[in-house]
């Protein structure tokens, strides 16, 4: 169920419910405009990824700076995107479940929608949804280009699952997805250049290759927050994926070399103990934010760490006691990492100049399918 929001417009940031989910306008929008003019000038286009910020609300903020649409993990995402209102939808991710394949064919009335395959069990499954359903799906082949997770070698086995896609009546070969995760973390740049460009040298010749074959892809997509200048640097990739960099996290701004975007997310949370000198708690713990990426920072409070948490609390601790916020003071924590944050919360509460401007729905929030 969706719970009541902890704000309403017009409020004081210091008088909003915690925890909370805060973003900070002046700062997304800064986000959302530097990407675009970072693009601008290059071949290449954005389709923001929608696992980080699961709102068509954001979505279509980030279209209307240029984005030709957006990538989704998962169908619920896909579904809640196109419900409101995004016209163009790639799953950036295998889907194989029938019943999940007959929920994509059947947002194509709404949204134009793609998806990837990694394999001929993957293919024939979403043959069978397209067939069912009536009509022509789009299929990227997608590539293992260094991260390791899904998709197939580049080179021939690309080739031959394109072909097998190209040559079905019930299906479009849409283009490859080479996506490199492992890479966005990297911390130096030296070594995200040298992941990057061994992914562009496999993905660039799997195009080549199905050229060759008389096959263009209209899609080459991949790329992060903490890669995307070397994708476009390589001129191989025209989509970039970039998500978190709306957002940022604590983890990427550990990054060497970070990525020219400002923290704009934050977890607002209430010191609601002080029992000792020394220690403050606050009312945001596992189920408010995040760890997977390490603990979250503490915004504004130098010398002040998060040092514990546990289901519903969050332990601050400074070596001097007077650097740490005051019992019912409210904080703004920086998660360590903004992707699994925001799905564990209801409402974005927008802020500007300390005050509530507005209350987005987290939409495609959960453990949906
Ligand atoms: N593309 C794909 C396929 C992903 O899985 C991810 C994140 O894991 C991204 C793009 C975006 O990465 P980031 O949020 O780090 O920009
Ligand atoms: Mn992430």
């Amino acid at each position: 169920m969706l719970q009541a929001p902890p704000a309403e417009p017009g409020m004081r940031e210091e008088e909003v419910d915690t925890p909370a989910l805060l973003l900070d306008l002046d700062a997304f929008e800064h986000n959302l405009d530097t990407m675009a003019a970072i693009l601008a000038p290059t071949g290449a286009k954005l389709r923001a990824h929608a696992k980080t910020h699961k709102s068509p609300i954001i979505a279509l903020q980030q279209m209307k700076r240029g984005a030709i649409g957006q990538c989704v993990q998962k169908v619920a995402e896909a579904e809640a995107l196109a419900w409101g209102g995004v016209p163009d939808i790639l799953v950036s991710n295998e889907v194989i479940a029938p019943r999940k394949l007959a929920r994509l064919a059947a947002l194509s009335g709404l949204a134009k929608v793609a998806v990837c395959a990694d394999g001929e069990h993957g293919i024939a499954a979403i043959e069978s949804a397209a067939e069912a359903a009536g009509l022509r799906m789009t299929v990227l082949v997608e590539i293992d280009c260094g991260g390791g997770r899904c998709g197939v070698a580049p080179g021939p086995e690309a080739v031959a699952l394109a072909e097998r896609i190209a040559g079905s009546r019930h299906l479009i070969f849409g283009g490859l997805q080479s996506y490199h995760g492992s890479a966005q973390h990297y911390r130096t740049p030296a070594q995200r250049q040298q992941a990057i460009g061994a992914a562009a040298d496999g993905t660039r010749r799997t195009v080549e290759q199905l050229r060759q074959r008389g096959l263009d892809c209209a899609i080459v997509g991949g790329a992060g927050t903490g890669t995307f200048r070397n994708e476009l640097a390589s001129g191989v990739w025209n989509e970039i994926q970039a998500g978190s960099y709306a957002f940022m996290d604590a983890d990427y701004g550990r990054n060497d070399d970070p990525p020219p975007f400002r923290q704009s997310l934050f977890v607002l949370a209430q010191v609601m103990s002080a029992p000792r000198p020394g220690l403050a708690v606050v009312d945001a713990g596992h189920k408010a934010v995040a760890i997977d990426s390490g603990p979250p920072l503490v915004h504004g409070f130098p010398g002040v760490t998060y040092a514990g948490a546990s289901d519903e609390h969050g332990t601050l601790k400074a070596e001097d006691p007077s650097a740490l916020p005051r019992l019912g003071q409210s904080v703004r924590l920086v998660p360590g990492h903004c992707d699994p944050t925001v799905d564990r919360h209801d409402w974005y509460v927008g802020v500007r100049k300390g005050r509530v401007e507005c209350l987005w729905p987290v939409a495609a929030r959960g453990g949906m399918a």
